[in-house]
């Protein structure tokens, strides 16, 4: 993806730290992130991934440094966690749709009860993003009668009828059986080439070549070393981050 560089910033972190209690999950990141850009975060279990992606939604609130969202500092302030939410997407390991209410309605709610919209024109809404992610035949099921793939689709979906200026994901392949994997995949992939904005943790590293612009590696709390996949991944400059593609590499071979 061919990010202009001169791409505003959407996502702009300076100095964030987090703890809970006495325990230090991230120390001192600095990332920015420009419109159109996709970045996906790699990187050991317990680096910090989920903590960093969370504080962006306001999902858990950080101790220092600076977070700002389309122009909007995430403070203590509940007003800006909302606003911030407004612009922000997420998408989780475990699907988390309502069990109760069909794949339309799991859509279509949020733009009814949030954005306002009539029933009509969020269910139209949800139709079109139902076609886009190729599940338009299962809108009248409920989500325990489709498979994982399936349900991550939907989520997808539900997401982006809030119109997002960014999309989060947080290792959304990580819970489905193999063969699901790619049908996933294949639609973060097709939204990266429309150009949405995305932050994605994921342990696939070849979907990770082929969509990111920049790759992110964390290790301890800390960004360790970022640049383009090329770079990342064939010609890393820090010993951990050798180290971990070392291993992620050996393991997929
Ligand atoms: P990752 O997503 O990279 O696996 P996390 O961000 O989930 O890492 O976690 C980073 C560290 O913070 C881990 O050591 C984890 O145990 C700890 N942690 C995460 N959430 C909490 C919490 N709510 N309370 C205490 N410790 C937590
Ligand atoms: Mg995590």
């Amino acid at each position: 993806m061919a990010v202009k560089p001169d791409a505003p910033e959407i996502i702009s972190i300076n100095g964030l730290s987090k703890s809970y209690g006495t325990f230090q999950a991230l120390s001192d990141i600095d990332l920015t992130v420009h419109e159109q850009e996709v970045i996906v975060i790699i990187g050991p279990s317990g680096s910090g991934k989920s903590t960093l992606i969370r504080c962006i939604n306001g999902l858990e609130r950080h101790q220092s440094g600076r977070i700002v969202v389309d122009g909007v500092e995430l403070t203590g302030d509940h007003r800006r966690v909302e606003q911030v939410r407004r612009r922000v997407g997420m998408v989780f390991q475990s699907f988390n749709l309502f069990p109760h209410l069909t794949v339309m309605r799991n859509i279509a709610i949020g733009p009814e009860v949030l954005l306002k919209m009539s029933r009509a024109e969020a269910e139209a809404t949800a139709l079109e993003l139902l076609i886009r992610v190729g599940l338009e035949t299962h809108a009248l099921k409920y989500p325990s009668q489709l498979s994982g793939g399936e349900q991550q689709r939907v989520a997808i979906a539900r997401a982006l009828a809030m119109q997002p200026k960014v999309l989060l994901c947080d290792e959304i392949t990580s819970a489905l059986d193999p063969e699901m994997i790619n049908e996933v995949l294949l639609v973060i992939q097709e939204l990266a080439e429309s150009g949405m904005t995305m932050l994605i943790v994921s342990h696939e590293m070849n979907f990770a070549n082929r969509v990111a612009d920049r790759i992110v590696f964390m290790d301890k709390g800390q960004v360790v070393e970022e640049g383009p996949p090329a770079q990342l991944f064939t010609a890393p400059r820090e010993e951990r981050t050798k180290a971990f593609i070392g291993k992620i590499l050996s393991a997929s071979h």
